[in-house]
């Protein structure tokens, strides 16, 4: 469970993420969705912990990770991250790039390589080399790669941006099936409002900075908080 509750961040005196509070559940995806610019990645970038807010406070599963008296490191923070580049470790095979994060005896980071390998169908990929696959295969790597530690908290930076058109509506079904197996709350940063009405359990829509209004996906798209918000939506077909 992630809670964050108004956060602030300004860039040479100007806001650039101006109070933004939001909730997510364990096995809840939700999307914060919003145009270029508007300060989606730099709100994602202060809950991994890389980037440090103004004012604000962010608690996972009821820990404060980040407040006024406290301040956890993002490797402690038990989260999973994802970008638009996979950032796979070219040196290392498949199942090492799986395994990298993972603790404990020999065995049993094997079996869960194993284990995540086969949710992203990709057994038997184990061996080969990143260069070796195509860009779907990268993908499915680095979701099985940023879930292998089990986080509870997944973060991801518009992870199918890189990807074929023809490839994308498949992989995000397979990517949202492996998020919801894991059961994590994930939050999962676009700029496309169909990729939003795709997986989302709820929408964060934000402009300016704020997030101007949350809800269902149907919601969102059926009841626009504004006209900006029903001409952000209305190119979609
Ligand atoms: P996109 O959809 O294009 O990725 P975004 O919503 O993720 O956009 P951010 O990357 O959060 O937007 O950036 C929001 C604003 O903050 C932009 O105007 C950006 O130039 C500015 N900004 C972000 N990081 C910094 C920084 N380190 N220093 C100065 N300005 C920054
Ligand atoms: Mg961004």
């Amino acid at each position: 469970r992630l809670e964050v509750q108004s956060l602030t961040r300004s860039f040479g005196g100007k806001p650039v993420v101006d109070g933004v509070s939001l909730t997510i559940a364990a096995g809840q995806v939700t999307c914060l969705l919003g145009p270029s610019g508007c300060g989606k990645s730099t709100t994602l970038r202060m809950i991994a912990g890389v980037e440090l807010p103004d004012t604000g406070r962010i608690l996972i599963d009821g820990a404060e990770v980040c407040g006024p008296s406290h301040i956890t490191p993002p490797e402690a923070r038990g989260i999973g991250m994802m970008f638009q580049d996979f950032a796979l470790f070219p040196h290392l095979t498949v199942a090492q790039n799986v395994g990298f994060g993972l603790k404990g005896d020999r065995v049993s980071r094997a079996a869960r390589v194993g284990e995540l390998l086969e949710r992203v169908n990709l057994t038997g990929y184990g061996d080969k080399h990143p260069h070796q696959l195509s860009g779907g295969e990268q993908q499915r790597v680095a979701l099985a790669r940023a879930l292998a530690p089990r986080p509870r908290l997944m973060l991801m930076d518009e992870p199918f941006s890189g990807l074929d058109n023809r490839l994308r509506d498949g992989i995000r079904d397979t990517t949202l099936a492996v998020l919801k197996e894991e059961g994590a709350a994930v939050l999962l940063v676009t700029h496309e409002p169909d990729e939003a009405l795709r997986m989302a359990d709820e929408i964060a829509l934000m402009r300016g900075g704020r997030i101007v209004q949350s809800g269902s996906p149907y919601h969102v798209y059926m009841k626009p908080a504004d006209k900006a918000a029903a001409a952000f939506f209305s190119d979609i077909n």
